[in-house]
């Protein structure tokens, strides 16, 4: 998130200048972010909740559902000219990730409130048809596109 890298941690102190930050931010703000699919915060781990963690899901089990949600899609976009969702073009958005009538208000407020651009638009549609595959659903729900819209979020870059 900045030049010395500690910026936004709960413990440690970053010490960069406000004009450093705002140096930084405008190299990667703007079109080159606008083009990456999930912003994610990734806070640092704590020790103590380290060494208690669960045994985590294996790569093989996460890979089988990957590979399940990528065949739906293989089937779903099939003649259209795309392998998966990342692929869909545009102009056929609309047919492919069709959202219900709690979804279009959801978007529209997002959409208003966050100020997204077209492109950061589509790119959510794409990743909430996503995250309805991998949970095996015909239909992109509210959760689903809420979770996508949620993966736009830059605020530790803004703020
Ligand atoms: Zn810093």
């Amino acid at each position: 998130p900045c030049r010395c890298g500690w910026r936004g941690h709960p413990d440690r102190r970053c010490t960069c200048s406000p004009r450093d930050r705002e140096r930084y931010v405008e190299k990667i703000s703007g079109p080159l972010l606008d083009r990456v699919d999930l912003h994610v915060t990734v806070p640092p781990v704590e020790y103590e909740a380290m060494r208690r963690r669960e045994t985590p899901e294996s790569s093989a089990v996460v890979k089988a559902r990957v590979d399940a949600a990528r065949a739906v899609q293989a089937q779903r976009l099939a003649g259209s000219g795309a392998a998966c969702n990342a692929q869909i073009a545009p102009a056929q958005l609309a047919g492919f990730c069709r959202l219900d009538s709690a979804g279009e208000k959801l978007m529209a407020n997002a959409f208003q409130r966050m100020g997204l651009t077209a492109r950061s638009h589509d790119r959510i549609l794409r990743v909430a048809r996503t995250i309805a595959d991998l949970d095996g659903e015909a239909e992109i729900g509210a959760a689903h596109l809420a979770e996508a819209i949620q993966y736009r979020n830059t605020d530790i870059l803004k703020g």
